[in-house]
């Protein structure tokens, strides 16, 4: 039996995919590529944007077309916004909410007339997850869901409440991970540092406890809100653990008056301190300066001219070495979406083609601060025109003529 996936959005789909397929894949099932012909297709979706969403019954329809008589699954967050519209699509055999994740590789089998000990095997609370896509790299899901409700953003209502995995459950994924041979692992979560939320383990207590794990080498945070990032973290970090210089940290926009208007939980003095108190305590001579890749969403309601103009200098000021910029899309159901002060589409891409400027420039001169200085890079096993890619530990790209003794080990080179 062929089954094929299609993945859209975060990284935390991706993870959620990969434990998908290897619970097909123990059942006996052929992973063939999206768009050719299986007998169950199985789409976890994105909704982000209504492009998001359009894509997602896009692809539904064109497999369906591929062949008339497969089973198609879908889950994620369009899945679980949408519930209706999405079993509505023709082809579509059954929807999986955020709290059936659990279900979906023993259902599925059972609907099929396969059976797994899965299907025995219900996790009702937190469904873990980890990928290995590229070999030299592994995406570790620790937390799910939300609390904050961020005016913007539909992410508490598609993905639930927020909560996390057991330490020594997140310990075992890792261990498992080490076991393959892959050395480097990215924390993921929707809100990751929210990690342990009304429970008595702690997001340092996680980080204290996977740093111990055997065979990783390095490990990141994909993404951390700025007051979650405590300094008593930031400490123990810098004090020489396997955590590397880089953190991902959303800002979203750059004025205290939209950050508070959007119900963020800082201001935009507060954010430069954190970024300031990390350099301070990571950065000095001969030592790789720290990464800030910072999320940016162009053009929130009530985002004028003039607030946009501050955001520019504000970025310019605190220097992140790259800028992920997403066009505000208007999400239905959310206080943004009605809110007065919605910027034209026009406005909205002219601001995303400064940052996407502005990050070129700051990338630029963050990767000349660092030439010089002795890091390590993981080079992946991908070859192009004969040669091969990977990331220093401040995240880096590093290019070189092909090796295969280098892939997926720890290289010192000079940048
Ligand atoms: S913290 Fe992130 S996931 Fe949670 S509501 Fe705000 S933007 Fe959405």
């Amino acid at each position: 039996m062929k089954i094929a996936f299609l993945t859209l959005g975060c990284k935390l789909n991706y993870a959620e995919t990969s434990t998908y397929e290897r619970g097909f894949v123990a059942a006996g099932m052929e992973v063939v590529p999206w768009r050719e012909k299986a007998d169950i297709y199985l789409i976890n979706t994105c909704t982000v944007t209504e492009t998001a969403n359009r894509k997602s019954r896009g692809e539904i329809r064109k497999v369906h077309r591929i062949n008339p008589d497969a089973r198609i699954i879908v889950t994620g967050c369009y899945a679980q916004m949408k519930p209706d519209e999405v079993r509505a699509i023709e082809g579509v055999s059954r929807v999986f909410l955020s709290d059936e994740k659990a279900e979906v590789v023993p259902e599925t089998l059972k609907a099929v007339g396969l059976d797994s000990e899965d299907a025995a095997r219900k996790e009702s609370t937190i469904f873990g997850a980890y990928s290995t896509g590229e070999r030299t790299r592994a995406f570790l899901k620790v937390q799910d869901g939300c609390d904050n409700f961020c005016k913007y953003c539909t992410v508490p209502y598609a993905r639930g409440r927020s909560r996390s995995l057991p330490v020594c459950e997140v310990v075992k994924a890792a261990e498992q991970i080490a076991a393959q041979g892959i050395i480097e692992v990215v924390l993921t979560g929707v809100n990751t540092g929210d990690y342990g939320r009304g429970t008595s383990e702690s997001f340092l207590d996680l980080l204290k406890a996977l740093n111990e794990v055997k065979g990783i080498e390095r490990w990141r945070i994909s993404s951390i809100e700025p007051n979650l990032l405590s300094n008593e973290i930031v400490d123990w970090i810098a004090s020489g653990t396997k955590f590397q210089p880089h953190f991902h940290i959303p800002l979203q926009q750059g004025t205290d008056e939209i950050l508070a208007r959007m119900g963020r939980r800082y201001t935009t003095e507060f954010f430069a301190e954190k970024l300031r108190y990390i350099r301070s305590k990571m950065e000095g001579p001969g030592k790789p300066k720290v990464f800030f890749g910072i999320d940016v969403m162009a053009g929130l309601p009530g985002e004028t001219d003039e607030l946009f103009e501050r955001e520019y200098r504000f970025l310019e000021e605190i220097r992140p070495a790259f800028i992920h910029i997403f066009p505000y899309s208007k999400r239905p159901g959310t206080p943004a979406a009605v809110m007065p002060g919605q910027v034209p589409e026009q406005v909205k891409a002219e601001r995303v083609e400064r940052l996407e400027a502005l990050c070129r420039r700051l990338h630029g001169e963050f990767v000349e601060q660092n030439r010089g200085i002795r890091e390590k890079v993981i080079f992946e096993s991908k070859e192009k025109d004969g040669s091969m890619g990977g990331y220093t530990g401040n995240y880096i790209r590093i290019n070189r003529p092909y090796d295969a003794s280098l892939v997926g080990r720890l290289t010192e080179v000079t940048i």
